[in-house]
């Protein structure tokens, strides 16, 4: 089947804490080019733009599970244990994870939007 038609970005994902932002194509668990591939949370996902032609996709993040807020899966944003949890709620919850979690979660950092510290240079 050629079929030319690129998917449509359904929208700009977001990550709520980075700030990293991409456009998806996809909502959910069964991505439409990766037909074996049942992923275990909602995810938003993007066609992998670098391997062309080939049924590969990137997820991008998806729902923390606790306060609904828009995650990247990178480490500094969310964690993913049975379901996705931002940083924030991870550490807020850290009780509730295994130790292995708490340690990990401990070397992590959070990710923050604000700029690199400068200090007053003048032109
Ligand atoms: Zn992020
Ligand atoms: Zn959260």
């Amino acid at each position: 089947m050629a079929c030319e038609a690129e998917p449509r970005p359904l929208g700009v994902f977001e990550c709520q804490l980075c700030a990293l932002t991409a456009p998806y194509s996809y909502v959910g668990q069964r991505p439409p080019d990766a037909q074996s591939i049942v992923l275990l949370e909602e995810s938003y996902v993007m066609k992998d733009p670098f391997t062309p032609g080939e049924s590969r996709f990137l997820v991008l993040g998806s729902r923390c599970s606790l306060c609904g807020r828009l995650v990247c899966v990178g480490p500094e944003c969310s964690l993913f244990y049975s379901r996705r949890f931002c940083l924030p709620c991870a550490r807020e919850n850290a009780d509730a994870f295994p130790q292995e979690i708490q340690q990990d979660l401990q070397k992590r950092k959070i990710a923050s939007k604000k700029p690199a510290s400068q200090h007053g240079s003048r032109t």
